[in-house]
């Protein structure tokens, strides 16, 4: 295990591919706050609050002059929950794994394609497993960056089961049941809480 940390103000999640042999090595990588923000910060649809920073495992090897990399993506952002909207932790554990090929003198047509291979020595394909690579280093930094935003929930749950906020008296139905929204919704639910309640707001057709 080689632990290779990525300094506040200074995102890195570097391979050098000189050190890769045909035998998988295990690379962890511990990142901080300020490298979650830094790296999402050109993004206003990414969270930038997070619960806990991520870390980056990486299987590595190289046959031939291809690279594999396998790995996965953990930590915990900070998210607001989409019924309730309390704050919650979403916990992230996204496996990825990338094949990647040196660029030679290519140029990727794409010009941000482009980009990426001259500044993070990576670029990859449409199906995102695939890709170049040149030179010697290889930031995996903003591969972590899509991995994420991949990851992130179109819905954000605290939990499957919440039950959100009450549409009419805004309680917060996980802390205590609220009349008004089972006398006027038609859940299942507040078809079970008008038999407990026994019909005794006696409103014919409920309004
Ligand atoms: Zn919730
Ligand atoms: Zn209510």
């Amino acid at each position: 295990m080689i632990l290779l940390a990525a300094p506040g103000l200074d995102p890195a999640v570097k391979i050098l591919v000189e050190t890769l042999t045909s035998a998988p090595a295990d690379l962890s990588f511990e990142t901080d706050a300020g490298f979650w923000q830094l790296l999402s910060g050109s993004s206003s649809s990414l969270p930038q609050a997070l619960e806990r920073p991520f870390e980056v495992k990486v299987a590595a090897h190289q046959m031939g002059s291809d690279v594999y990399f396998e790995g996965g993506v953990i930590g915990s952002l900070s998210l607001e929950c989409a019924r309730c909207l309390a704050r919650y932790g979403h916990v992230l554990d996204e496996p990825f794994r990338l094949v990647l090929e040196p660029a030679g003198d290519r140029v990727p047509p794409d010009p941000e394609a482009a980009t990426a291979l001259a500044r993070d020595g990576i670029c990859l394909g449409d199906e995102l497993e695939t890709g170049w690579y040149r030179g010697n280093e290889i930031d995996l930094s903003n591969s972590v960056l899509e991995v994420v935003a991949l990851a992130l929930p179109v819905k954000p749950l605290c939990s499957e089961e919440c039950r959100g906020l009450c549409p009419h008296c805004g309680v917060d139905l996980n802390d205590r049941p609220c009349k008004c929204s089972t006398l006027k919704s038609d859940s299942p639910f507040a078809a079970l809480a008008k038999l407990r309640d026994g019909f005794d707001e006696d409103s014919p057709g409920g309004s």
